[in-house]
């Protein structure tokens, strides 16, 4: 798993230009969520090595000029990137897929996610350029 992740950091940050922010969840909250369904090992496992991938992402990113900042993943996948509206029935978990019950968009969830992860980065760098 290392391994993959030294590769998979390394190629992200190659892959992307100097300035670039990368927007990742911060999953500390999800192993605990887990836990609760009894499925520890099996996703602490999962947990440790994205985490792992986050650190390795944050340090070469920061040799090259590039960011990563953790957000909250809270109703990422629940959130409507067109209308905003959240809903927990907008997710189909089982079949990965997220159908918004207010305007109708449609789309995997997977996506909807990363959809609602870069809106996340775009409000983060209008915060910080803001305040400068
Ligand atoms: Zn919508």
């Amino acid at each position: 798993m290392s391994d993959v992740n030294h590769q998979l950091s390394k190629a992200l940050v190659e892959r992307y230009e100097p300035n670039t922010l990368f927007v990742v969840e911060n999953l500390t909250g999800v192993r605990q969520a887990t836990e609760k369904v009894r499925k520890k090992d099996r996703y602490s496992t999962v947990s440790w090595a994205f985490y792992q991938l986050r650190h390795m992402l944050e340090y070469k990113a920061a040799m090259k000029g590039a960011k990563v900042i953790a957000v909250d993943p809270k109703y990422t996948s629940q959130t409507c990137p067109k209308c905003n509206g959240k809903a927990q029935e907008n997710r189909d978990k089982k079949k990965h897929v997220f159908h918004c019950t207010h305007c109708g968009y449609a789309s995997n969830d997977d996506r909807i996610a990363a959809m609602n992860l870069e809106r996340k980065g775009t409000e983060y760098l209008a915060q910080v350029t803001a305040s400068v």
